[in-house]
């Protein structure tokens, strides 16, 4: 039944799960054999695994498809009723993964979902009729576990969505094509950038010309940076194990950090550079003059995920942090923490992202320091945070183990969320490592240190940006900006001339050296998404003139080479 008070969520859940118990109906009448085991709505839409008698193959799901449709139609009635545990045993005495399931519960009866002559245990939350389920589609077919139990039975799933109408079902599958056809892995491999391997599960390998946006991205970040009165420092990627202890990350990380041995003594693969940045600090005194003193570095660490966990750029073991840490005073808080949003909304604009939102995060559960401190920290980046004018949210309980946080989530083309950016005014690793500057009074006092990142990870928000711009940098990050295409091999001294020029000015731009027609230059640039095709017949050649083509196809004629490179350095 569907109950009115249920939320919209709740409802959509609730046809999605009725949509696999369909799906269940139809296997049982297709293939009588198969054992069912469970079918739960999930975020985008349901599954149901099976233990088939033999494995389906993707050309079964139409003729499923068909067959749900044909139940759909004939508007059974979905009744769903407590029966006795014993009755159940009886119904399922074929069935040990049923079975297994009435034992786990601990009432003395249990629920089953009845259409039709088709039956399936259920705790209940369905549609009406088989009617309503009108507008659904199988997706995939993988494999899983019983019970996610990686040692226990093997059984195939089938995934499917269900919507209320066929104009959000239409909507949904654009999505999901889109989503697949941009996804970060697919681009990566189809425009030669990075790769994964097995010699190294986790870690990204960047081929030249990922190679080259990430560099483009460490530049724009170093120019940033030094405009702000930054210095870059680095520090070692293996520190002793001691150092961890000290700084907290031994007792609240260990299980994500690699160890070695070394001499006989520990060393851990750093998981964060802190502690490496605190050390320079310690190496000489400071005066409060210096302050605030910003350390940025580029830090690679590593840190173990499980292998189910990874996901191409987004989710690796080993990542490069554009990590900052900035020593102050407590007073000085608040300008630096401006002077930091303006680098992130500068920097994500420059991206290419128009939308993104900041939020506080407090206190979490495992936290080190006393509520006073927290306290002092978190009301000093709500009060910066309403004075920088942004809009911002409170997320309770998700702040550091060492202070409160800003973080700075962005959206994409697709609509999606990514946390990118952060800013951790931490008042304990300063008082954990014994930091001091010499005051104007001349006594010793403790600095506060600001954590910051901007990217956050190198690698991931390389990832987001690809897939924001669907593969198609823009012409200042692209690591191809411009292909000289010449109509006939005639332009090709020309041609090479404008290489030569341009590459004078830094400009990252290459030849089609091929002799293919020009329509068929085109179409490998447009394959490559360089952003400029630079086309050059015997007009172009005579004149000394260059047309501009870009990706959407519009064009620009009679271009002259100081034009364009007054073009390419305004892009
Ligand atoms: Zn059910
Ligand atoms: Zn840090």
């Amino acid at each position: 039944m569907i109950n009115e008070k249920l939320s919209d969520k709740e409802k959509l859940a609730q046809l999605r799960h009725s949509a696999a118990h369909l799906l269940a109906h139809a296997v049982s009448e297709l293939y009588p054999k198969t054992k069912l085991t469970i079918g739960p709505a999930t975020e985008e839409g349901f599954f149901y695994d099976f233990l088939p008698e033999q494995n389906f193959k993707e050309e079964d799901l139409p003729l499923l498809e068909a067959r749900m449709h044909e139940i759909s139609k004939r508007n059974l009635p979905l009744i769903h009723k407590q029966v006795p545990k014993a009755e159940a045993r009886k119904l399922y005495k074929d069935n040990q993964f049923k079975l297994e399931l009435i034992d786990k519960i601990p009432d003395d009866t249990v629920g089953i979902a009845t259409q039709g002559e088709f039956n399936d245990l259920c705790r209940g939350g369905h549609v009406e009729t088989t009617g309503m389920i009108q507008h659904f589609k199988l997706l995939t077919i993988s494999g899983a576990y019983w019970r996610a139990d990686r040692s226990g039975q093997t059984l195939q799933r089938i995934t499917g969505t269900a919507c209320w109408t066929d104009k959000d079902l239409a909507a949904y599958l654009k999505r999901r094509e889109e989503l697949e056809m941009y996804d970060h892995r697919r681009l990566g491999k189809q425009l030669d950038l990075f790769s994964f391997h097995d010699e190294g599960v986790g870690f990204p390998f960047f081929h030249p010309k990922g190679k080259s946006v990430v560099n483009t991205m460490v530049d724009w970040m170093r120019k940033l940076r030094a405009e702000n009165g930054y210095y870059e420092v680095s520090t070692p990627t293996m520190l002793n194990e001691k150092l961890w202890h000290q700084s907290g990350h031994w007792a609240f990380y260990k299980d994500n950090m690699y160890f070695s041995v070394i001499d006989e003594t520990t060393y851990a693969l750093k998981p964060m550079n802190c502690p490496g940045s605190f050390l320079i600090y310690k190496t000489r005194p400071h005066s409060y003059r210096e302050l605030p003193l910003r350390f940025g570095e580029f830090g690679h660490v590593h840190r173990h995920e499980l292998s189910g966990a990874l996901h191409g750029l987004i989710r690796v073991r080993a990542f490069t942090q554009d990590d900052v840490h900035i020593y102050c005073t407590p007073d000085q808080i608040e300008s630096q923490v401006v002077m930091i949003i303006e680098m992130i909304k500068k920097t994500y604009t420059k991206f290419g992202f128009e939308s993104f939102q900041f939020a506080v995060s407090t206190k979490p559960e495992k936290a080190m320091g006393s509520d006073e401190l927290w306290e002092k920290a978190t009301n000093a980046l709500k009060k910066t945070i309403e004075n920088a004018n942004v809009t911002y949210v409170i997320q309770e309980g998700e702040g550091a183990f060492y202070g409160p946080k800003i973080d700075v989530n962005i959206q994409d083309s697709m609509g999606r969320n990514w946390q990118c950016g952060t800013i951790q005014v931490d008042f304990f690793q300063p008082e954990n490592f014994d930091l001091t500057y010499v005051a104007a009074s001349g006594a010793k006092e403790r600095p506060v240190v600001i954590h910051s990142a901007v990217f956050g990870s190198l690698e991931r928000f390389f990832a987001i940006v690809l897939e924001h711009h669907k593969g198609a940098l823009p012409f200042w990050l692209a690591p191809v900006q411009a292909t000289v295409l010449t109509i006939t091999d005639a332009q090709k001294e020309y041609g090479q001339k404008l290489v030569d020029k341009l590459k004078e000015q830094g400009i990252r731009v290459i030849m089609d050296e091929s002799s293919d027609p020009i329509s068929g230059k085109i179409k490998s640039a447009q394959m490559e998404k360089i952003p400029w095709m630079l086309v050059v017949g015997n007009k172009e050649a005579e004149a000394n003139t260059i047309t501009l083509r870009y990706l959407n196809g519009k064009q620009e004629f009679g271009l002259t080479l100081d034009g364009l490179i007054k073009k390419a350095q305004e892009a």
